[in-house]
């Protein structure tokens, strides 16, 4: 194992702690910070306003150790997306997608999944392990990096979505601390806005997150109702709809304008039907809500179809009748499969018995 900490485990308040622990000054802190992040430098003899015997101090005990870009691969529509190696053969997936007014990066949470959504590739390879705080900021970092040394136009990070490989809230606070790094204006300063955390329905841990951040929370639904939903995303036979609802309603209370994202997959002949858009709109009627329909992106062995594209008008149409804003997510990247759900990596299996994993990662919480 490693024995220096990796300085990228730490948000601002870790840090401070460190440096109390070895008698320096919390703004050491915001220096480290502002270099690591802001100027991207990880070489400890580089940061030229740490006095020379802090900086001894600093390489004996520790460093900053990031993911290794194993391959970088280019879309035809300027999507990039990266594999990173971590360690024992494990690697995992980043995906930077550009857009005329932004650039969103696609960041993993976990090394595989242990939810077991029906339509979702990273289901397919089981789950390893959490990432840490510093294999999560990392992805930025080395996101960053690489852009920077390739630049083109338009490629800068501007949002964050938390929305790669994993269940972001069954790692619960390695991902609080990376999203504090992402919003701190001494590391990435991203606004709350600009941060979005996606969950397939972790109920306990929504009501959790909103005591210790106020980023932008989008949750995969897929369904209107529980018989349908419990086969897509399994999770739900323990925290159903109803509960799910209300903790996104709690969420956003007493906070005006803000609003939940719902992201939908279009499924063929699964979910796609008028009837199903009439159910959830039905059911989204009382809550501030952003629909996000997302076709279907086949990998190998999935057992669906997308819905075509007259089906997923149709189904926003009625959506927009009833009042609920509506977007068809855009597919990106699909020729080098970056698109949501193709991510992959590699994960080497721990489990097999997920279900008994995901109880040891709720305990946690
Ligand atoms: N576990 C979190 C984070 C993953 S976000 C969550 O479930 O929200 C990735 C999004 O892509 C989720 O909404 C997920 O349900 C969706 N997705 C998964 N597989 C997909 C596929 N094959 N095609 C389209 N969307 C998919």
């Amino acid at each position: 194992m490693h024995d220096k900490v990796n300085l990228l485990d730490f948000d601002r308040a870790g840090l401070e702690g460190f440096f109390a622990e070895i008698g320096e000054k919390p703004f050491r802190a915001i220096q480290i910070l502002k270099w690591i992040y802001q100027f991207g430098v990880k070489d400890f003899d580089a940061m030229t306003n740490i006095s020379k015997s802090l900086r001894e101090q600093l390489k004996e005990r520790a460093e900053v150790r990031l993911p290794e870009i194993v391959t970088e691969q280019h879309s035809a529509d300027g999507t990039s997306k990266w594999l990173l190696r971590l360690d024992n053969g494990n690697s995992i997936e980043m995906v930077f997608i550009p857009e005329d007014e932004r650039g969103t990066l696609c960041v993993s949470s976990q090394i595989g999944c242990a939810l077991e959504c029906s339509f979702c590739s990273t289901a397919q390879q089981g789950f390893n392990r959490n990432l840490s705080t510093g294999e999560i900021i990392g992805q930025l970092w080395v996101a960053n990096r690489a852009m920077e040394i390739r630049p083109r136009e338009g490629r800068k990070i501007s949002n964050v979505v938390m929305m790669g490989m994993g269940e972001p809230l069954l790692n619960f606070e390695n991902v609080v601390r990376a999203m504090n790094l992402m919003m701190d204006d001494n590391a990435y300063g991203l606004s709350k806005r600009r941060v979005t955390l996606s969950t397939a329905g972790v109920v306990p841990a929504i009501m959790r997150l909103k005591q210790v951040s106020d980023v932008s929370l989008a949750v995969s639904l897929h369904a209107p109702n529980d018989e349908l939903r419990n086969e897509l995303v399994p999770l739900n036979r323990k925290y159903p709809i109803k509960a799910l609802l209300e903790a996104c309603r709690e969420y956003i209370r007493d906070e005006s304008r803000r609003r939940i994202t719902f992201e939908y997959v279009m499924l063929d002949g699964i979910n796609d039907s008028p009837q199903h858009a009439r159910q959830l709109a039905k059911l989204l009627k009382d809550i501030p809500a952003k629909m996000n329909l997302i076709p279907f992106n086949p990998f190998p062995q999935s057992q669906y179809l997308c819905s075509n594209r007259e089906t997923i008008d149709r189904f926003r149409d009625v959506l927009m009748k009833a009042g609920i804003v509506t977007v068809t997510r855009k597919t990106r990247g699909e020729d080098i499969d970056a698109a949501c759900g193709q991510l992959a990596g590699k994960v080497n299996d721990k489990t097999k018995r997920t279900q008994r994993k995901i109880v040891m990662l709720e305990r946690r919480l």
